[in-house]
Parts: structure tokens; C-alpha cells; sequence
């Protein structure tokens, strides 16, 4: 069965927490799948806490985007580690409170959650990136 990619339950919107497949340790969030799509397998997937600061692997500042949204705004590929061993969870997102000249690959990345938008009246909580604050360069 599959469910909307976005639902999610109170807990992993509180707080960040990733599906690790139990065939090879892929770690996915915040989206649910049933086939891993490292190992390509119909795994176990087991319910894993991730740590709430990361290390920015990759970025880009986007420019030009529709006139909802503030420009520029700075789109990062972050890695979260797990609590405890296993590989982290490389999670896409959005930076937010964060000036773009101050984001540079290696830098640390904080989860800031918050409710991104809603469903029927029904808030649904996400999270963008900040720089961790006292993080001065
Ligand atoms: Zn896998």
C-alpha cells in the first residue's frame, strides 16, 4: 500500500527521524519508499533517530524562482548522522535565516522545524536549514 509521501506522524515531525533499509543501510528522509533505491530490495525498513546538525555537501542559490519566495535562497545537500553507528542520511532542503554568502561546503547545518504548509487545514511540519547559531565566520 502506499501512502501520500508527506504524511507524516507526530513523532518524525518533531524531530528527525529516517527509515534505514535493513538489507544495506540506505538511510531515506523524509519521503517513504518500499524498494530501496540503492540496493533495489523490498526491505525491513527500520525507524532510526538522526542527529539535528549536519555537514553541507553540496549546494546551489537559486535566483530566479516564483514570486512566493524570497531570492536568493540557498538549496543544500546536507549528510545528518544517525545517534549511534550506521551511515547518515543525506537529506536535500532549503536554508532558511541564512545569509547565501555565509553557506560553504564543509560548514555545519542546524534543522530548523517548522510547518511548511497545510492539507485541508491540517499543518504539516518540515524543516529548512540555518546556520547554527553563535556560528560565526
Ligand atoms: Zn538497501
Amino acid at each position: 500500500m502506499h501512502e501520500p509521501p508527506f504524511v507524516r506522524d507526530r513523532a518524525a515531525n518533531e524531530r528527525l527521524e529516517g527509515k534505514e533499509c535493513g538489507s544495506c543501510g540506505y538511510v531515506t528522509i523524509p519521503e517513504r519508499r518500499e524498494v530501496c533505491k540503492r540496493c533495489g530490495e523490498y526491505p525491513d525498513w527500520n525507524d532510526v533517530q538522526l542527529e539535528e546538525r549536519g555537514t553541507v555537501q553540496s549546494y546551489v542559490v537559486q535566483q530566479r524562482l516564483p514570486g512566493e519566495f524570497e531570492t536568493p535562497l540557498p538549496v543544500a545537500v546536507v549528510d545528518i548522522p544517525q545517534e549511534g553507528n550506521g551511515e547518515p542520511a543525506r537529506v536535500y532542503g532549503l536554508f532558511t535565516e541564512t545569509d547565501p554568502d555565509d553557506v560553504e561546503i564543509g560548514m555545519e547545518a542546524e534543522a530548523d522545524f517548522r510547518t511548511m504548509f497545510d492539507i485541508d487545514g491540517l499543518p504539516v511540519n518540515s524543516f529548512k536549514f540555518k546556520r547554527p547559531r553563535g556560528d560565526r565566520l
